[in-house]
């Protein structure tokens, strides 16, 4: 079997609609539709700091359009959301999301400490870059940890903007994903990672493998046709390093199948 979900994916740049359809056209099992938490009305006064990505949607609006978009084209949807991980809002987030029907929840770490991932002035040199690898590791260590989420996604993300890795890199991320496999919850095999720096997603699919850490597939497509982006490539490397287990998840609870 091959993987045939994907469960990291936004609607705001075209819709629900259009991406399940993709979705179905591509022959994919199961969606997992995940937009950004700060598209939502409601969350923008507590993170107007990040770029809109389309118009923003009130909650019960994405949740109708994508709950919609399954029922119309008789497709397995399943409702996400993308949450950024910020320590000092985090509860303030997870008390305006509760009471809606997620089958699941993304957790993203796209700043450290007010910086985004990818910003402007870069992460300096070497020893400052480096010292920013091993925060970035310890917020995603935090995510993890939370209880908030099903998935912490794309967690070499940073390497986009920094190339510094720390020499202790693997240990860091061994240690990500022994807390991962304790508190099981999944680390993501991103689409966009996959493609653009496949020799450090390899580092992360090892350290699952080692610790036992639950592992998720998502493209992190933002337009239809980025769907199941590098599933290919990241099947390989799940295979290489003989893990033969994807999660998923409906109604918060975990499900697996083998590829
Ligand atoms: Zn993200
Ligand atoms: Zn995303």
């Amino acid at each position: 079997m091959k993987i045939d979900t994907d469960f990291h994916s936004h609607v705001s740049r075209s819709s629900a609609r259009a991406m399940v359809s993709e979705a179905k056209e591509q022959g994919l099992r199961v969606l997992g539709l995940s937009e950004h938490v700060f598209q939502m009305r409601e969350l923008r006064p507590l993170l107007a700091h990040m770029p809109l990505e389309g118009p923003e949607m009130a909650l019960v609006d994405y949740i109708e359009a994508v709950q919609e978009a399954g029922r119309a084209l008789r497709f397995d949807v399943r409702l996400g959301l993308e949450i950024d991980f910020i320590p000092d809002k985090i509860e303030a987030i997870r008390e305006l999301l509760q009471g809606y029907p997620w089958d699941f929840l993304i957790g993203s770490v796209h700043e450290i400490d007010g910086k985004l991932l990818e910003n402007e002035e870069g992460w300096g040199e070497a020893a400052e870059a480096e010292q920013a690898w091993h925060r970035y590791m310890e917020l995603l260590r935090q995510a993890v940890c939370s209880g908030f989420f099903s998935v912490v996604s794309h967690p070499v993300r940073l390497f986009v903007a920094n190339p510094h890795l720390p020499a202790t890199i693997d240990e860091e991320l061994e240690l990500l994903a022994a807390e991962a496999a304790r508190r099981d919850v999944a680390l993501e095999v991103n689409g966009f990672d996959v493609a653009t720096y496949p020799q450090v997603v390899r580092r992360l699919v090892r350290a699952c493998a080692l610790q036992g850490a639950p592992v998720s597939v998502g493209s992190d497509a933002h337009y239809p046709s980025s769907l199941a982006n590098s599933h290919e490539a990241s099947e390989r490397l799940l295979r290489e390093a003989g893990i033969q287990r994807v999660r998923i998840w409906r109604g918060m609870a975990p499900e697996e199948y083998r590829i």
